[in-house]
Protein backbone atom coordinates (compact mmCIF):
# COMPACT_ATOMS: atom_id res chain seq x y z
CA UNK A 1 0.00 0.00 0.00
CA UNK A 2 1.04 3.43 -1.30
CA UNK A 3 -0.85 6.32 0.09
CA UNK A 4 -0.54 9.36 -2.00
CA UNK A 5 -1.58 12.97 -0.66
CA UNK A 6 -1.94 16.23 -2.89
CA UNK A 7 -2.23 19.65 -0.81
CA UNK A 8 -4.74 22.38 -2.29
CA UNK A 9 -2.09 23.65 -4.66
CA UNK A 10 -2.24 20.56 -6.32
CA UNK A 11 -5.67 20.42 -6.77
CA UNK A 12 -6.07 24.30 -7.37
CA UNK A 13 -7.18 24.65 -11.01
CA UNK A 14 -8.94 21.85 -13.04
CA UNK A 15 -5.44 21.20 -15.07
CA UNK A 16 -3.82 20.60 -11.62
CA UNK A 17 -6.67 18.07 -11.26
CA UNK A 18 -5.97 16.54 -14.12
CA UNK A 19 -1.46 16.04 -13.68
CA UNK A 20 -2.89 14.73 -10.19
CA UNK A 21 -5.05 11.93 -11.97
CA UNK A 22 -2.13 11.07 -14.78
CA UNK A 23 -0.10 10.65 -10.80
CA UNK A 24 -2.27 8.43 -9.53
CA UNK A 25 -3.07 6.48 -12.43
CA UNK A 26 0.71 5.76 -12.79
CA UNK A 27 0.88 5.12 -8.71
CA UNK A 28 -1.45 2.17 -9.48
CA UNK A 29 0.19 0.63 -12.05
CA UNK A 30 2.95 0.58 -10.07
CA UNK A 31 2.16 -0.26 -7.14
CA UNK A 32 0.09 -3.00 -5.88
CA UNK A 33 -2.59 -0.63 -3.89
CA UNK A 34 -3.22 3.11 -3.27
CA UNK A 35 -5.16 5.13 -1.42
CA UNK A 36 -5.18 9.42 -1.93
CA UNK A 37 -5.91 11.75 0.13
CA UNK A 38 -6.93 15.56 -1.09
CA UNK A 39 -7.20 18.79 0.53
CA UNK A 40 -9.73 21.32 -0.51
CA UNK A 41 -8.92 23.34 -3.48
CA UNK A 42 -6.27 25.97 -2.65
CA UNK A 43 -7.73 28.78 -0.72
CA UNK A 44 -11.17 27.04 -0.51
CA UNK A 45 -10.70 26.67 3.05
CA UNK A 46 -9.88 29.94 4.39
CA UNK A 47 -13.26 31.27 1.84
CA UNK A 48 -15.65 28.50 3.79
CA UNK A 49 -14.15 30.17 7.38
CA UNK A 50 -14.49 33.83 5.63
CA UNK A 51 -18.06 32.88 4.63
CA UNK A 52 -18.74 31.82 8.57
CA UNK A 53 -17.37 34.78 9.13
CA UNK A 54 -19.17 37.67 7.67
CA UNK A 55 -22.40 35.67 7.99
CA UNK A 56 -22.07 35.39 11.64
CA UNK A 57 -21.65 39.05 11.56
CA UNK A 58 -24.39 39.87 10.06
CA UNK A 59 -23.13 40.85 6.79
CA UNK A 60 -25.25 39.80 3.20
CA UNK A 61 -21.24 39.51 1.58
CA UNK A 62 -21.68 35.86 2.61
CA UNK A 63 -23.81 35.10 -0.25
CA UNK A 64 -21.07 36.22 -2.63
CA UNK A 65 -18.32 34.03 -0.95
CA UNK A 66 -20.88 30.91 -1.23
CA UNK A 67 -21.60 31.59 -4.68
CA UNK A 68 -17.94 31.91 -6.14
CA UNK A 69 -16.84 28.61 -3.91
CA UNK A 70 -19.46 27.01 -6.11
CA UNK A 71 -18.93 28.30 -9.26
CA UNK A 72 -15.24 26.85 -8.98
CA UNK A 73 -16.72 23.77 -8.08
CA UNK A 74 -19.35 23.65 -10.67
CA UNK A 75 -16.48 25.35 -13.04
CA UNK A 76 -14.41 22.23 -12.29
CA UNK A 77 -17.04 19.48 -13.09
CA UNK A 78 -17.64 20.88 -16.46
CA UNK A 79 -13.38 20.55 -17.13
CA UNK A 80 -12.80 17.36 -15.50
CA UNK A 81 -16.32 14.89 -15.68
CA UNK A 82 -16.25 12.74 -18.81
CA UNK A 83 -19.91 13.38 -20.01
CA UNK A 84 -21.80 10.38 -19.34
CA UNK A 85 -20.78 11.13 -15.39
CA UNK A 86 -21.57 15.12 -15.71
CA UNK A 87 -25.19 14.51 -14.95
CA UNK A 88 -25.27 12.26 -12.08
CA UNK A 89 -22.45 14.56 -10.67
CA UNK A 90 -24.03 17.08 -11.37
CA UNK A 91 -26.99 15.95 -8.34
CA UNK A 92 -24.30 15.25 -6.21
CA UNK A 93 -22.49 18.40 -6.33
CA UNK A 94 -25.43 20.63 -6.73
CA UNK A 95 -27.19 18.71 -3.82
CA UNK A 96 -23.68 19.48 -1.17
CA UNK A 97 -23.61 23.05 -1.97
CA UNK A 98 -27.34 23.67 -1.33
CA UNK A 99 -26.32 21.94 2.11
CA UNK A 100 -23.73 24.29 2.57
CA UNK A 101 -25.46 27.73 1.73
CA UNK A 102 -28.20 26.22 3.98
CA UNK A 103 -25.44 26.17 6.70
CA UNK A 104 -23.79 29.40 5.96
CA UNK A 105 -27.77 30.66 6.14
CA UNK A 106 -28.45 29.28 9.39
CA UNK A 107 -24.80 31.00 10.65
CA UNK A 108 -26.19 34.02 9.56
CA UNK A 109 -29.73 33.93 11.01
CA UNK A 110 -28.17 33.13 14.76
CA UNK A 111 -25.65 35.35 14.09
CA UNK A 112 -23.43 32.90 15.37
CA UNK A 113 -20.00 30.69 14.26
CA UNK A 114 -18.72 28.65 17.04
CA UNK A 115 -15.49 26.37 16.75
CA UNK A 116 -17.94 23.46 15.72
CA UNK A 117 -20.06 25.17 13.30
CA UNK A 118 -16.56 26.35 11.78
CA UNK A 119 -15.34 22.72 11.80
CA UNK A 120 -18.59 21.73 9.83
CA UNK A 121 -18.55 24.75 7.22
CA UNK A 122 -14.75 24.21 6.46
CA UNK A 123 -15.14 20.36 5.96
CA UNK A 124 -17.13 20.97 2.54
CA UNK A 125 -13.70 21.89 1.45
CA UNK A 126 -12.07 18.75 1.27
CA UNK A 127 -15.75 17.23 0.56
CA UNK A 128 -15.77 19.07 -2.59
CA UNK A 129 -12.01 18.58 -3.61
CA UNK A 130 -12.94 14.35 -3.43
CA UNK A 131 -15.35 14.26 -4.76
CA UNK A 132 -14.40 15.88 -7.77
CA UNK A 133 -11.16 13.89 -8.13
CA UNK A 134 -13.08 11.07 -7.42
CA UNK A 135 -15.26 12.03 -10.35
CA UNK A 136 -11.68 13.01 -12.85
CA UNK A 137 -10.63 9.52 -12.26
CA UNK A 138 -13.90 7.28 -12.77
CA UNK A 139 -13.63 9.81 -15.90
CA UNK A 140 -10.29 8.63 -16.96
CA UNK A 141 -11.47 4.84 -16.43
CA UNK A 142 -10.62 4.31 -13.14
CA UNK A 143 -12.63 2.13 -9.95
CA UNK A 144 -12.38 5.09 -7.68
CA UNK A 145 -14.28 6.53 -5.25
CA UNK A 146 -15.18 9.17 -3.02
CA UNK A 147 -14.14 8.16 0.92
CA UNK A 148 -15.86 10.83 3.38
CA UNK A 149 -12.96 10.44 6.36
CA UNK A 150 -15.39 11.09 9.19
CA UNK A 151 -16.87 7.46 8.57
CA UNK A 152 -13.77 6.44 9.81
CA UNK A 153 -11.36 9.61 11.65
CA UNK A 154 -12.88 9.26 15.17
CA UNK A 155 -11.57 11.82 16.94
CA UNK A 156 -12.19 13.95 20.14
CA UNK A 157 -14.43 16.84 20.31
CA UNK A 158 -11.49 19.60 20.23
CA UNK A 159 -12.97 21.20 17.53
CA UNK A 160 -10.39 23.07 14.88
CA UNK A 161 -7.66 20.98 16.07
CA UNK A 162 -8.81 17.67 16.84
CA UNK A 163 -6.89 14.71 17.67
CA UNK A 164 -8.04 11.04 16.51
CA UNK A 165 -8.85 8.01 18.61
CA UNK A 166 -6.00 5.61 17.73
CA UNK A 167 -8.26 2.82 18.35
CA UNK A 168 -11.14 3.31 16.94
CA UNK A 169 -9.81 4.81 14.00
CA UNK A 170 -7.38 2.62 13.30
CA UNK A 171 -9.51 -0.46 13.79
CA UNK A 172 -12.14 1.66 11.42
CA UNK A 173 -9.40 2.24 8.45
CA UNK A 174 -8.08 -1.84 8.40
CA UNK A 175 -11.84 -2.88 8.12
CA UNK A 176 -12.78 -1.07 5.87
CA UNK A 177 -9.88 -0.87 3.17
CA UNK A 178 -9.97 -4.89 3.76
CA UNK A 179 -13.52 -4.85 2.54
CA UNK A 180 -13.38 -2.99 -0.88
CA UNK A 181 -11.07 -3.17 -3.67
CA UNK A 182 -11.74 0.62 -5.72
CA UNK A 183 -9.43 3.06 -4.80
CA UNK A 184 -10.22 5.12 -2.28
CA UNK A 185 -9.90 9.45 -2.82
CA UNK A 186 -10.14 10.60 0.57
CA UNK A 187 -10.85 13.70 2.52
CA UNK A 188 -7.83 15.13 4.14
CA UNK A 189 -8.39 17.42 7.04
CA UNK A 190 -11.55 16.07 8.75
CA UNK A 191 -12.82 13.58 11.38
CA UNK A 192 -15.89 13.27 13.34
CA UNK A 193 -16.73 12.61 17.13
CA UNK A 194 -18.29 9.16 18.80
CA UNK A 195 -21.48 11.55 18.63
CA UNK A 196 -20.67 12.22 14.76
CA UNK A 197 -19.95 15.53 14.49
CA UNK A 198 -18.14 17.05 12.15
CA UNK A 199 -14.09 17.80 13.46
CA UNK A 200 -10.81 19.23 11.49
CA UNK A 201 -7.40 18.16 12.42
CA UNK A 202 -6.01 21.94 12.42
CA UNK A 203 -5.02 24.22 9.63
CA UNK A 204 -3.02 21.97 7.14
CA UNK A 205 -4.22 18.93 8.56
CA UNK A 206 -4.69 16.99 5.46
CA UNK A 207 -1.42 15.44 5.46
CA UNK A 208 -1.64 13.97 9.22
CA UNK A 209 -4.73 12.28 7.58
CA UNK A 210 -1.98 10.86 4.81
CA UNK A 211 -0.09 9.91 7.97
CA UNK A 212 -3.42 8.34 9.71
CA UNK A 213 -4.38 6.24 6.68
CA UNK A 214 -0.74 5.62 6.05
CA UNK A 215 -0.12 3.65 9.67
CA UNK A 216 -3.52 2.35 9.64
CA UNK A 217 -3.10 0.24 6.85
CA UNK A 218 0.68 -0.18 7.59
CA UNK A 219 1.86 1.38 4.20
CA UNK A 220 5.34 1.19 2.02
CA UNK A 221 5.24 5.02 1.73
CA UNK A 222 3.55 8.06 2.58
CA UNK A 223 4.01 10.38 -0.27
CA UNK A 224 3.37 14.62 0.31
CA UNK A 225 2.93 15.73 -3.00
CA UNK A 226 2.91 19.47 -3.51
CA UNK A 227 4.29 22.43 -5.67
CA UNK A 228 7.97 22.26 -4.78
CA UNK A 229 10.76 19.36 -5.50
CA UNK A 230 11.52 18.46 -1.24
CA UNK A 231 12.23 20.81 0.94
CA UNK A 232 13.75 24.09 -0.32
CA UNK A 233 16.21 26.65 1.88
CA UNK A 234 13.83 29.21 1.62
CA UNK A 235 10.04 29.89 -0.11
CA UNK A 236 11.09 29.89 -3.75
CA UNK A 237 8.16 32.32 -4.25
CA UNK A 238 10.26 35.22 -1.80
CA UNK A 239 13.27 34.18 -3.07
CA UNK A 240 14.02 32.90 -6.37
CA UNK A 241 17.47 31.41 -6.19
CA UNK A 242 15.89 29.29 -3.54
CA UNK A 243 17.49 25.15 -3.67
CA UNK A 244 16.20 21.63 -3.17
CA UNK A 245 18.09 20.13 0.08
CA UNK A 246 19.46 17.05 -1.13
CA UNK A 247 19.57 16.26 2.84
CA UNK A 248 18.08 16.72 6.03
CA UNK A 249 17.81 15.54 9.15
CA UNK A 250 15.36 14.59 11.49
CA UNK A 251 17.36 17.70 13.83
CA UNK A 252 17.32 19.92 11.04
CA UNK A 253 13.64 19.72 9.84
N1 LIG B 1 -7.69 22.50 3.66
C1 LIG B 1 -7.12 22.54 4.97
C2 LIG B 1 -6.38 23.85 5.18
O1 LIG B 1 -6.38 24.69 4.30
C3 LIG B 1 -6.24 21.36 5.25
C4 LIG B 1 -5.03 21.21 4.35
O2 LIG B 1 -4.97 21.84 3.30
O3 LIG B 1 -4.15 20.42 4.68
O4 LIG B 1 -5.87 24.07 6.23
MG1 LIG C 1 -0.67 21.86 3.29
Amino acid sequence: MVVLKFGGSSVGTPERVSDVCSIILDAQKKYSKVAVVVSAFSGITDQLLQTALCASEGQEKYREYVQSIAERHEAALKILIAKPLQKEMQTVLAQQLDELRNVANGIFLIREATPRTLDFIASFGERLSALLVAGALRSKGAKAEFCDARQLVVTNDTFMSARPDFLTTNANIKKFFSKTTALQVITGFIGSTPQGHTTTLGRGGSDYTGAIFGAALKAKEIQIWTDVNGVMTADPRKVPHAQTLDHLSYEEA
